[in-house]
Formats: structure tokens, C-alpha cells, sequence
């Protein structure tokens, strides 16, 4: 199984109420890809610049992530992020964004990353991301992300992006911002009126919840972790599991649907305890599991009906 990723590669400058880091290798489709390659073969699509080197291809490629299609820009600077968390690690502040190479990006893929089964839209321009979605004809399940920049300044080109795809994922607050809507289950409504079946709010340290077209409402904490130290990729991470086991399975029923919300969770889960990429770098197979089968056993509940008083 192969999925292709576009969305930013960047370089990242974050601080936390933990400690900072000046500059290290960041971007959606790189918290996508280190985490999606656990299951699937992963073909990563986006510029980059001059600034963008052995090391930082060395990270990407962990776990074998393919980046024929990542393209070199002659001259160019590499995608730039520069935010910072406070005491409360739902909300940040975004300083500084510098699109750089991504300003002028129009994506050639290789018929190889044409012919994936399953694409995921990471975080860029929504016109990036329908750019490289016409060109995946073939994808038998596409699934994407966005952000509230785009929402504020290229709505209605998110929009249309919103149309070609099977899932959307974003977090809780953007869902409800593009909508309208305050209430989740009726944003969920509203998006899958433009066209996806699946809508996953993002909820941060809340957890996440999924909601579909036939109706089915489902929803887990996050992992609950002794030190978060950086969230920056989480949703990405999350959205690396939840595609990356979708495209190894056969079926997209909901029982499916339910344990790539575990998966997505997991990942997400061990991105957090550490700046950027680092955790996840040396994430093994065995602790992925280890910790879907912990969250299995602390959501699960058996109802046993008492007599209430009336
Ligand atoms: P997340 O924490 O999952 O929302 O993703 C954080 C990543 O998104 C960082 O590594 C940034 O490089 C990247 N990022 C931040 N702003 C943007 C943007 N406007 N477009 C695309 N990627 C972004």
C-alpha cells in the first residue's frame, strides 16, 4: 500500500514552557510521514531549499519514506514556522511563517506518487493541496488537514479542496470556525454537506472525535502522557496514524474507522514527549502497539443498569 503526502516540510522554531529549539526539521507532511510509514509506503511531495540538507533528508527518509518527489528549489529557502506555546499547550502563538519555496510551488508528481491508493493533504495552501489532489486520480481514499490561516485568507479555495475529499481532519476549534457552527455534531453536518464522509475534530489534550455520514459518533481521550513537552505535529502525527492504518486495511468500515482513531491517538501520544521529530524518529513498532492496547483497556467500560431513583 502506498500513500502520498503533500504539505509543508519546514523548518520549525518553537518554544515551550519546556525548553526551545532554535531550528529543526518540521512541517505537516514530515510529522505525517514519520508516523504513516509504520504501516504503508510513504511517498512525501513539497519543495524545499538550499538550506535543506543530508540530515534533514536523513529524518524524513526514517522509516523509508520516499522523497523522489521532494523537490529542490535551486536558490530557494525551505518553508519557515516559528511558534511558541504557553502554560496551556492548546493554545499557541504563531510569530512568524515564512511560505518561502512553497510561494511558487506547482507540484509534478511522479507517476509513482500518482498511482497511490490512498492521499493525505497535509497543512498548505488549499491550492497546493487540490493541485496535487487532481493528479492522484486513482486513490481509492483521500483524507485532509488545514489550518486557521487558510480558513481566514483562502476560504473559498478550501473549500473546494473540502469537495474532492473522503475525510477531513481538523482540530475541534477550525472545524467550528469554517462552519459557523458551535456545535460540533452540526459542523461535522455542515462539512460533510461539501462532500466528505468523515469528520475528525482534533481536540488536543482533549483527545479526538469522529463523526461520519451514517451517523455513527465516536470519540477517545488523548493518551494520557506523564511530560508533554512539545505538542507542535501532534495533529500531524495523529493524521499519520489514522490514514497510515487506513491504508493498510481492506475495509473502511467503522469498526475500522475506530481503531485508526487508537493509532492516530498512539502516535500522537509519543510525537508530544518530545521536541519536533525526536520521539517519533526512534518510535518502534512494539511501542505503537504496546500503547493501543493500553488505550483499549483505559476507555473501555462494561455498563452493568442499576435502579435509579426517581
Ligand atoms: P500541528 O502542530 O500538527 O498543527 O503542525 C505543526 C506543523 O505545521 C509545524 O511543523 C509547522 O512547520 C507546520 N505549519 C505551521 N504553520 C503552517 C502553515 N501555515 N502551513 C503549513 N504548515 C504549517
Amino acid at each position: 500500500m502506498t500513500v502520498t503526502v503533500v504539505g509543508s516540510i519546514a523548518f520549525d522554531r518553537v518554544k515551550t514552557p519546556f525548553g526551545e529549539r532554535e531550528r529543526m526539521l518540521g512541517g505537516a507532511a514530515t510529522h505525517f510521514a514519520l508516523a504513516a510509514s509504520f504501516f504503508a509506503d510513504v511517498r512525501a511531495v513539497g519543495p524545499v531549499g538550499d538550506d535543506f540538507g543530508d540530515a534533514e533528508y536523513e529524518i524524513l527518509r526514517t522509516r523509508g519514506t520516499n522523497t523522489d518527489d521532494v523537490e529542490h528549489v535551486e536558490g530557494g529557502k525551505t518553508f519557515f514556522w516559528h511558534g511558541e506555546y504557553h502554560f496551556d499547550l492548546n493554545t499557541r502563538t504563531t510569530h512568524d511563517t515564512q511560505l518561502n519555496v512553497f510561494e511558487t510551488f506547482e507540484p509534478k508528481l511522479s507517476q509513482a506518487s500518482r498511482d497511490a491508493d490512498v492521499l493525505f493533504l497535509a497543512n498548505i495552501q488549499p491550492d497546493v493541496q487540490r493541485q496535487v489532489r487532481e493528479q492522484c486520480e486513482r486513490a481509492r481514499f483521500v483524507a485532509m488537514d488545514s489550518m486557521n490561516l487558510w480558513i481566514d485568507i483562502a476560504r473559498d479555495s478550501l473549500v473546494r479542496t473540502i469537495e474532492t475529499v473522503d475525510a477531513l481532519l481538523l482540530n475541534d476549534a477550525e472545524l467550528k470556525q469554517l462552519t459557523g457552527e458551535p456545535n460540533l455534531l452540526n459542523a461535522a453536518r455542515a462539512v460533510m454537506e461539501m462532500g466528505p464522509r468523515i469528520v475528525v475534530a482534533k481536540q488536543g489534550e482533549y483527545g479526538a472525535a469522529m463523526v461520519t455520514r451514517d451517523g455513527s459518533f465516536f470519540a477517545l481521550p488523548a493518551f494520557p502522557v506523564e511530560t508533554v513537552v512539545d505538542p507542535t505535529g501532534a495533529g500531524d502525527s495523529f493524521a499519520g496514524g489514522f490514514v497510515g492504518y487506513l491504508a493498510a486495511q481492506d475495509q473502511l468500515d467503522d469498526a475500522h474507522l475506530r481503531r485508526a482513531m487508537a493509532y492516530g491517538t498512539a502516535l500522537a501520544s509519543y510525537n508530544v514527549e518530545e521536541f519536533g521529530t525526536e520521539r517519533v524518529q526512534r518510535l518502534t513498532a512494539d511501542e505503537v502497539t504496546a500503547r493501543v492496547a493500553d488505550l483499549a483497556r483505559i476507555t473501555h467500560f462494561e455498563d452493568a443498569p442499576i435502579q435509579l431513583r426517581v
